[in-house]
């Protein structure tokens, strides 16, 4: 089972990829509602906890942990 990990400026990979073609989120805003932003074209959209946490995949990139690779 893996543990749903993100927070605040991650990178974050969704199920379902943006309809431009980028399949990378940024984690802009985190409360009751999460607004991410499409890396690819920037739009960006307000989605509730709920629904992020099942279309989440992956953290990318953490914004704490920066990587050398
Ligand atoms: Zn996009």
């Amino acid at each position: 089972m893996e543990r749903k990990i993100y927070d605040l400026g991650d990178i974050v990979q969704m199920k379902k990829p943006h309809p431009c073609g980028s399949n990378e989120m940024e984690i802009i805003r985190m409360g009751m509602d999460i607004r991410i932003k499409c890396v690819g074209c920037k739009h960006s959209v307000l989605v509730p906890r709920a629904k992020f946490e099942k279309n989440f995949k992956k953290v990318l990139r953490s914004s704490k942990e920066p990587q050398s690779e």
